[in-house]
């Protein structure tokens, strides 16, 4: 990060990476020990889809496909969830933005509500890893905990480490078929975004591959970075 980063007392991380990067995972451990609150697009989509509202209900078919969703929905849900109180402590976008259209418009976004953007983190990885990353993963369908087949299973298997819960879920959208149309939506549309923010002097890379604790100590420095 060059000299013109943005130091504000409510911090704002994007998180940037492709599906199965870790966006998630470490946006959820940022929201767990700094009280940042985790935004992702993604959940809100799926709950505007599980409630059966008018937006859900346009974004469906295009998730299933594994494509982008309009940014006038996405900007929509975003713009509700931001005007909640509790985001005033700070957040961390996961899951946007994913188009250069999204982008620009966040900058607008957040000024409405006194926020700009503190860093862009590209949390970055080896293609070849991600449809594995992908593929193991679940949660438990009670309080939403998330695991890995292989990277981070539950203790004891099939019983969730956080609620006890023992019912399973996988997402939808992580069968191989839809995988292959995401990560190909995120380097053609998403991918570019990293230049976006490195220009605008907010940008820093982390190395996604190394373990998730790992990752989530570099995350923390540049959180701690951000509220100093
Ligand atoms: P995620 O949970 O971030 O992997 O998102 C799941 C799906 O929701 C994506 O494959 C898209 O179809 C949709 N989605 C989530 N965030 C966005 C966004 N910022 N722009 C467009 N579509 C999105």
């Amino acid at each position: 990060m060059d000299g013109q980063s943005q130091s504000v007392s409510a911090p704002v991380l994007v998180l940037l990476g492709p599906p199965g990067a870790g966006k998630g995972t470490q946006a959820r451990l940022l929201q767990e020990r700094f009280g940042l609150v985790q935004l992702s697009t993604g959940d809100l989509l799926r709950g505007a889809v599980a409630r059966g509202t008018e937006a859900g209900r346009a974004a469906r078919k295009v998730m299933d496909a594994g494509g982008l969703v309009s940014d006038e929905i996405v900007l929509a849900v975003l713009g509700e969830r931001l005007d909640q109180p509790d985001v005033s402590d700070g957040v961390i976008l996961d899951g946007f933005p994913r188009t250069e259209a999204q982008a620009e418009a966040l900058d607008g976004v957040l000024a409405q509500r006194g926020m700009k953007v503190g860093a862009a983190v590209a949390l970055t990885v080896d293609d070849t890893a991600m449809v594995e990353r992908i593929s193991g993963r679940h949660a438990f369908a009670a309080c939403g905990e998330g695991f890995h087949d292989s990277f981070k299973p539950p203790a004891a298997p099939g019983v969730c480490d956080a609620c006890g819960g023992t019912e399973l879920t996988r997402r939808s959208d992580d069968k191989a078929e839809t995988v292959a149309a995401r990560l190909e939506a995120y380097r053609a549309q998403t991918a570019p975004l990293i230049e976006h923010f490195a220009r605008r002097g907010v940008l820093l890379r982390v190395d996604a591959m190394r373990p998730i604790d790992d990752v989530a100590l570099s995350l923390g420095g540049i959180v701690r970075a951000l509220e100093n």
